[in-house]
């Protein structure tokens, strides 16, 4: 059995960039979002990874993100589903396929996210075999409060109890496969997932460790945060 999988999503249509290209595919310092999540992996302990691809990319990713592009541990280019949760399952059976006996443990990781850091992967294999499962937080910055319909607000939040999740998300390979299969194999609710750690929290009942993540490690969503991470890659020379 192999160590370290990882399966890095790009499948998304990124709509709240308001740009007609998806967002892991804009450019980004010398190169694209996707290329500096990616180049994050090929420099970082996992040893091979699972890039899943929105439909009718897979060609075009296969050439732009593998071998040939000095991607070596990209060795599997697939196409995602119409949710994240989808995607991520395809990732997760490309990755059985590519082990005769699979890999032990996976780390899952936003494409979207391109400053994470091979530091920050081998933390979260690290935590993901002590605890069976983590994920990447920080703690939150701002006040949280409650805001009501008028648009007035309400109860505060105990920011010191909240924390902003971010990923990799790293599981036991096996925890996580069978948390999958039952959400989207035995006609379990799909209701409200936005992350891993949901899926198997609420499938296996294991408890999800917080990881120390990064400030910097921040999801592109807007045109704003393409700002920010210009701003950190030029402080890095990258
Ligand atoms: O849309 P959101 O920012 O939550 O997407 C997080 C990550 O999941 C992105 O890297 C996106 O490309 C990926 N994704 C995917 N398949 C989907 C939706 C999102 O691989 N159907």
């Amino acid at each position: 059995m192999r160590g370290y999988g990882a399966i890095v999503l790009a499948g998304g249509k990124g709509r709240r960039m308001g740009t007609d290209i998806p967002k892991q595919f804009l450019p980004l310092g010398r190169e694209t979002v996707l290329w500096h999540s990616l180049h994050a992996f090929e420099e970082s302990v996992a040893e091979e990874v699972v890039l899943v691809v929105p439909p009718d990319e897979t060609e075009f990713c296969r050439e732009q993100y593998g071998a040939c592009r000095g991607f070596r541990k990209v060795t599997r280019v697939v196409e995602g589903g119409k949710e994240r949760y989808d995607s991520v399952y395809a990732g997760l059976k490309a990755l059985k396929a590519l082990a005769p006996r699979g890999f032990r443990y996976v780390a899952i990781h936003d494409g979207a996210r391109p400053l994470v850091t091979p530091e920050l992967i081998a933390r979260s294999f690290e935590e993901a075999e002590q605890y069976g499962a983590c994920v990447a937080a920080v703690p939150v910055k701002d006040s949280l409060k409650f805001g009501d319909r008028e648009g007035f607000a309400g109860a505060v939040i105990p920011r010191d109890q909240v924390w902003a999740i971010q990923t990799p998300q790293t599981f036991e390979y096996a925890l996580c496969f069978s948390a999958y299969r039952r959400m989207l194999e035995g006609g379990e609710s799909c209701e409200g997932i936005t992350d891993d750690a949901m899926v198997v929290e609420r499938y296996t009942g294991h408890r999800v460790k917080l990881c120390r993540g990064d400030d910097r490690n921040l999801k592109i969503t807007t045109p704003e945060d393409l700002t920010a991470a210009e701003a950190y890659l030029r402080l890095q020379n990258r």
